[in-house]
């Protein structure tokens, strides 16, 4: 039987590499491409204005790559299980694919719609294509346990082998027998919204330095690998956090949207490796990738994964409510320029380094303002372009001290780190240019400046530039004397689930059930 299939984009806005897609073209003579925009994951609360220009940009070069093949993109609005029994029905459907994905909010969307599918008669098929393995694999081969170090996690992939490689994108050949209907009314009913259309106030935007969609993905990559001593000797470690350009590769948007496949990724990257000396895990940017496949992992074995409460591998810590202190970080007025600058690249870029990241992270909760990671996790969501659900709440934990790290007595200083790779200070200067004229001996903490020289720089502490908002070095002190306890509480508990390997799951996920009538077939 041909079918009238609807390919449903949701990550993976990608051709290359797209196993999903390529199934729905299998016995198909009409094919949909549809992307929802569900007001559950696309909302202003969790997605930033500079992310939304990125996904309407993934998406439009998606259409435009669709559009080469003689089809096009469908982009529709609402609650999935709304808008799907609609289009089964107007279009006769009579299969659907698309791309696996662990988030609790997918697996339960996609457990929903694929019981409507079927009550519509409508055949679906998935695929896994986010991540580099199968991540239930994963946690099968450790006897049904999310690994919790990344030793482990790397002893398990060992016994995996390598990664699948990706497959091709589909060429007009595969598509000659697949056809994509038009409607006159496309534009209207289908088209792309734009930035205003959706309620953001362009005026505000900031050059895009990023854009989205798999051609850009495609061509930076092929820019990156073509850099084969800077790929073989990548260590993250030694990678600058306050560069004035990125010292990584500024992938990470199109791994999370998924208009770059991490197998892909992969896979150049062991094509460039090829007979060379380069780095290793968990430095290199192999490792990079499996750091990524082990927040994933823990996300899909460990409950509540992007919560403290009811997370049996988070170390429960009583966190002060202090929201004039969570405003002050979010919005750059800390006093303390490293901090700051960091804001704000992130609310103008939405990509920030990853030692950025820790320097922030540490200093919204064990550092220095003891606030709840899951209020800094809020935060990225909305603000990085990258946003994704299983790696923020992962590094979140790490940093915090919570999980998977525990060296908590080692606290990032807002002030010293900064000044290991940017000594002048050129980085604070180009996102903070307030503070540009200070000298380099103050930049890093201007309220210890004379005022003579606070007003030579035409910037006085207290009143353009706020006040350092906490005594790092005797904040930090008391924190990690707070922290102490909270670990003392948590190895008085017999069943610390620090002492564990990992977390055994007590029932199967709706992923398992899936998978499982699927193999019956
Ligand atoms: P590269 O160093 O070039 O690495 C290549 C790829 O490996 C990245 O594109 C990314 O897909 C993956 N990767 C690298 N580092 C990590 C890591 N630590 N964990 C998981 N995957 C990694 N990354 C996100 O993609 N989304 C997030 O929401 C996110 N939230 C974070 C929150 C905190 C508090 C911290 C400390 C880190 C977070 N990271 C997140 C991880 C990391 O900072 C970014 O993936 C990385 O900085 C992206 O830049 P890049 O593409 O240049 O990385």
């Amino acid at each position: 039987m041909a079918h009238i299939c609807i390919h449903w984009f949701r990550k993976g806005l990608r051709l290359h590499d797209n196993p999903a897609l390529i199934a729905a073209l299998r016995d198909c003579k009409e094919l949909y491409p549809v992307f929802i925009l569900d007001p559950y994951l696309h909302n202003k609360t969790s997605v930033g204005i500079n992310r939304w220009r990125f996904l309407i940009g993934a998406l439009k070069d998606l259409d435009c790559s669709l559009r080469k093949l003689n089809s096009r993109l469908f982009v529709l609005r609402g609650k999935p299980e709304d808008v799907f029994p609609k289009l089964f029905n107007q279009w006769k459907v009579t299969k659907m694919t698309y791309e696996f994905d662990t988030e609790p909010y997918s697996l339960s969307r996609d457990k929903t719609v694929t019981t409507l599918a079927k009550d519509h008669g409508v055949e679906v098929i998935y695929k896994i294509s986010h991540t580099l393995y199968d991540i239930e694999r994963i946690i099968e081969e450790n006897n049904g346990k999310a690994p919790l170090t990344y030793t482990r996690m790397q002893a398990i992939v060992k016994t995996l082998g390598p990664p699948k490689r990706p497959i091709s994108a589909p060429t007009v050949e595969d598509m000659k027998d697949v056809k994509t209907p038009s409607f006159k009314k496309h534009g209207e009913e289908y088209g792309l919204p734009t930035l205003e259309e959706l309620g953001h106030n362009t005026s505000a935007l900031f050059e895009e330095k990023f854009p989205g969609g798999e051609q850009e993905a495609l061509r930076s990559l092929d820019e990156h690998m073509q850099r084969t001593g800077w790929v073989c000797g990548f260590e993250k470690p030694q990678t600058s956090p306050n560069s004035l350009s990125p010292s990584t590769t500024v992938l990470s948007p199109h791994v999370t949207f998924g208009c770059l496949s991490a197998r892909t990724f992969w896979w150049r990257l062991t094509d460039v490796y090829q007979g060379k000396k380069h780095s290793d895990p968990p430095v290199s940017l192999h490792g990079q990738l499996l750091w990524r496949e082990f927040f994933y992992t823990a996300s899909v074995g460990v409950p509540n994964f992007n919560k403290m409460e009811g997370n049996p591998v988070c170390t429960q810590v009583d966190w002060d409510t202090n929201p004039e202190y969570l405003a002050a970080w979010r919005e750059a007025q800390t006093g303390f320029p490293f901090i700051d600058a960091i804001m704000t690249q992130l609310r103008q870029e939405g990509w920030i380094h990853h030692l950025a990241r820790h320097a922030v992270a540490c200093f919204l909760t064990r550092g220095d303002l003891w606030i709840n990671w899951e209020e800094g996790q809020k935060v990225f969501e909305e603000l990085l372009l990258d946003g994704d659900w299983a790696l923020n709440a992962g590094n979140w934990q790490w940093l915090s001290a919570s999980t998977f790290f525990h060296q908590y007595f080692r606290v990032y200083s807002p002030v010293a780190f900064g000044k290991k790779t940017d000594k002048n200070g050129d980085y604070i200067k180009k996102y903070l240019p307030l503070l540009k004229k200070f000298p380099a001996a103050y930049i890093y903490e201007p309220w210890k400046a004379p005022h003579s020289v606070q007003q030579a720089a035409g910037c006085i502490v207290g009143k353009d530039y706020p006040r350092p908002l906490v005594e790092h070095e005797v904040i930090s002190k008391k924190n990690i004397q707070r922290m102490k306890l909270a670990y003392a509480k948590r190895s008085a508990d017999s069943e610390s689930p620090s002492k564990k390997q990992g977390v055994k799951r007590k029932q199967p996920s709706v992923a398992d059930l899936m998978k499982k009538k699927e193999k019956k077939k």
